[in-house]
């Protein structure tokens, strides 16, 4: 029997050599439920972002379903539905953006279909189909790279910052994606250095500082906390 949990973690600890950035880590995402992981600068959430993808060896425990991550490689965990957006979008900048999409298709499925949700959600990236990824904007790149991990039909999608460096104009776009994104059953697990817009979108929120998660419980909870008030949302 199988457990119906995405992603588990268990005391999860990851240093590089002798910097210790996770210092004991314990959070749950269930099914459907998008949890962000918040905090400053170094924090840890890339670290978190990407351990959780594979892209790091580790102490403790990291449960993707049934599979220690640990015991398998990137690649087949991605074939398992786990889909990494890191920081970088790393686009292919001198390729269309209809060819950035077609190379997300790494799990077997119908991609017409896919190509077909992610131009609903993100009008601009059909619109601009045949443009080089290299001249989108950063919004457009941004929305390119959550296109592209949506092409490999996600069980769970790790996003890293997808709203770094972009203007407030362009989150609402990104926010509407974030939440039909959700409906459509996908999981998500958000790293976010926006305080207000994890919020918006988190069923839970884990503040990270310096390698530990401080605080964790429902936006509402933790916009009343006095510390994540004064500290994250400006007093
Ligand atoms: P940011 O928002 O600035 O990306 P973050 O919360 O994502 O920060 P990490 O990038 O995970 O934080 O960094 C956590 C800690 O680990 C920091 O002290 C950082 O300097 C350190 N670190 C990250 N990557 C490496 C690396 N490759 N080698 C050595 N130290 C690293």
């Amino acid at each position: 029997a199988g457990t119906e949990t995405p992603l588990a973690i268990e005391d999860l600890r990851v240093s590089y050599g002798k910097v210790a950035a996770l210092r004991g880590i314990d959070l749950r995402v269930g099914s459907g439920e998008i949890v962000s992981v918040i905090g400053p600068n170094g924090a840890g959430k890339t670290t978190l972002a990407e351990t959780v993808s594979g892209f790091h060896g580790y102490e403790g425990s990291v449960r993707y379903y049934d599979t220690e991550v640990s015991t398998r490689s990137t690649s087949d965990l991605v074939s398992e539905g786990l889909i990494h957006c890191t920081e970088e979008r790393d686009l292919f900048g001198h390729m269309s953006v209809a060819d950035n999409l077609s190379l997300g298709t790494f799990r077997r499925g119908n991609a017409d279909e896919r190509r077909s949700f992610v131009y609903d959600l993100f009008p601009v990236l059909e619109e601009r189909a045949d443009q080089h990824a290299r001249t989108m904007s950063g919004g457009e790149q941004q929305m390119l790279a959550i296109g592209r991990a949506l092409m490999s039909s996600p069980d769970l999608l790790v996003l890293d910052e997808p709203t770094l460096g972009l203007a407030p104009v362009v989150l609402d776009d990104i926010s509407d994606g974030l939440d039909r994104i959700q409906e459509a059953g996908v999981t998500i697990l958000l790293c976010e250095q926006n305080v207000t817009f994890a919020m918006d979108h988190a069923d839970r929120i884990a503040l990270l500082e310096n390698g530990e998660i401080v605080r964790e419980g429902a936006p509402a909870e933790l916009r009343e906390d006095e510390y994540i008030h004064d500290v994250y949302l400006g007093g």
